[in-house]
């Protein structure tokens, strides 16, 4: 049987980057990929990614001309409930892309450095060896099972989470299903406005309340209207038709294309490496916390975990927790911090009533230019002479009753869990040997700060028979 440095489960985003980074750099590289080629990520067509970023972990951005890059737009507002208030962001370039073709293409630039692909070939299980550690993995493909050895098996495999799930309970790596209160369900209506005078670009902006946008879609199409919603389709969709749609104006348009796909809304898994197992992307709930988007941001990790695992195989160390433990370390500090002391205060801020954050707006508490101007790869730069300003502009709104006090306490109480998220992921431990008593911790935390599918709208999860 063929032996691999490197298993690679699935073959989308994540799988093909770390494919191409890890043969690169010498090592024997095995991706399997569920699907068949045609099929791959076909979802939702069009995607984007900021350029920076995208020159930094050495994603092609494409030339203008190929059919494969769609768009490029300079930056995006964030925009009060009614549509009133536009707060322009960070003017970093995005580039929009065909997902599916991107894919591929990353897919051949990974083949070129030699890495093996095999499409059709279905995760079962790991493969162990005489002392019960990983040595690699049992696939179905349709000529019946077949299994590699490798030195470490990385899941890439996205929400399902296929090798992360088989780890056992003692494993540091979580082993939890991402269920559909850790999803955000996004639906993507395709439109085309009636009047072609419209001007879809001023349009352009992210919606927080409603976890909705507008945005570039291509060619053929005017914009994206998207939407994210926990727990189901049908919850983003009626937020979307209910609310959405019926407080901000939008000019007349028909809906000539709708997709719909899941991205996780989850703290990232605590520990991403146990003895030869690493996970990642989606399967390691590594996307942003403000939008959902997870290319990118995943391979912050990704990065790491390419240097520390190649300068392992280059000196021939075996890749056990212990030696790969620096992975975990680096990323909380790199980005696990930021993301995960984002997620309490976001769940506060979405809590507010749609008029008291369009009274926020209006008066530049908390949603301002200054905050969303200064947003880049999503760390809050928080001074604590903003944070003074906002107190007392809060203080005013609440005395005029133009704030509840609980929605107040709700934002509080998720600023207070935040900075309390952030001192822990300061002390994330150096060493294995401190993870239980970490963990624990963390645990008691997260428990207490719940997730954001808490924010939903009751009288819909009702309607919907949600619990
Ligand atoms: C509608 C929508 C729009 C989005 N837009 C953006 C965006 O503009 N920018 C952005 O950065 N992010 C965006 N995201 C998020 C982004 O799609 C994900 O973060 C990203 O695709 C994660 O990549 P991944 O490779 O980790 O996982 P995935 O893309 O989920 O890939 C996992 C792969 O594993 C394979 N697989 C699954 N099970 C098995 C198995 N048993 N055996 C073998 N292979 C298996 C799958 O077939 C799949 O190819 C969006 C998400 C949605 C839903």
């Amino acid at each position: 049987m063929e032996m691999y440095d490197v298993l690679i489960v699935g073959g989308s985003t994540t799988g093909c980057w770390f494919a191409e980074k890890m043969a690169e750099n010498g090592s024997k590289v095995l991706v399997i990929e569920k699907q068949l080629p045609d099929d791959v990520s076909r979802t939702y067509d069009i995607f984007h990614m900021g350029e920076a970023e995208m020159e930094r972990f050495g994603l092609d951005t494409l030339d203008e001309d190929n059919p494969v890059r769609e768009f490029r737009f300079e930056h995006s507002s964030m925009i009060s409930p009614y549509g009133t208030y536009y707060k322009r962001g960070a003017d970093s370039p995005v580039i929009g892309l065909h997902k599916h073709d991107y894919i591929m293409l990353m897919a051949e630039k990974a083949k070129a450095k030699g890495a093996e692909f095999i499409y059709g070939a279905d995760f079962k299980d790991f493969i162990y060896d005489a002392n019960g550690k990983i040595a690699g993995a049992k696939f179905m493909t349709a000529d019946g099972e077949q299994s590699a050895y490798a030195k470490i098996v990385a899941d890439c495999s996205g929400i399902p989470s296929v090798a992360r799930r088989k780890l056992p309970d003692s494993s540091p790596v979580c082993n939890f299903t991402i269920t559909p209160k850790d999803i955000l369900y996004v639906v993507l209506y395709y439109v085309k406005y009636l009047d072609e005078n419209v001007k879809p670009r001023e349009y352009d902006g992210f919606f927080m309340q409603y976890k909705a946008w507008s945005a570039p879609a291509g060619e053929g199409y005017d914009a994206i209207l998207g939407i994210g919603g926990s727990y189901s389709y049908e919850y983003a969709e009626e937020i979307f038709n209910e609310q959405y749609s019926k407080n901000v104006k939008y000019p007349d348009y028909e809906v000539k294309k709708v997709e719909k796909g899941m991205t996780p809304y989850h703290r990232s898994v605590y520990s991403f490496v146990d003895d030869g197992f690493i996970a990642m992307g989606d399967a390691a709930c590594l996307t942003k916390p403000t939008c959902g988007e997870g290319c990118t941001s995943s391979l912050v990790q990704g990065e790491i975990a390419v240097e520390v695992i190649s300068k392992l195989l280059k000196e021939k160390l075996p890749l056990t927790k212990e030696n790969m433990w620096s992975i975990n370390s680096r990323y909380m500090k790199a980005q696990g911090k930021d993301f995960d002391f984002m997620r309490p205060l976001l769940m506060g801020v979405v809590s507010l009533t749609y008029e008291e954050a369009e009274y926020m707006f209006a008066n530049d508490i908390v949603f301002s230019e200054k905050l969303f101007g200064g947003m880049e790869d999503n760390n809050l730069s928080l001074k604590g002479n903003d944070v003074a300003m906002w107190l007392g502009k809060i203080a005013a709104a609440v005395a005029k009753k133009k704030i509840s006090s609980d929605s107040i306490g709700k934002v509080i109480k998720g600023l207070r869990q935040a900075v309390e998220i952030g001192a822990l992921y300061d002390k994330y431990p150096e060493l294995p040997e401190d993870f239980p008593a970490w963990k624990e911790k963390a645990d008691k935390k997260w428990a207490e700060i719940g997730t954001l599918a808490d924010t939903c709208d009751p009288e819909i999860l009702k309607k919907l028979g949600i619990a």
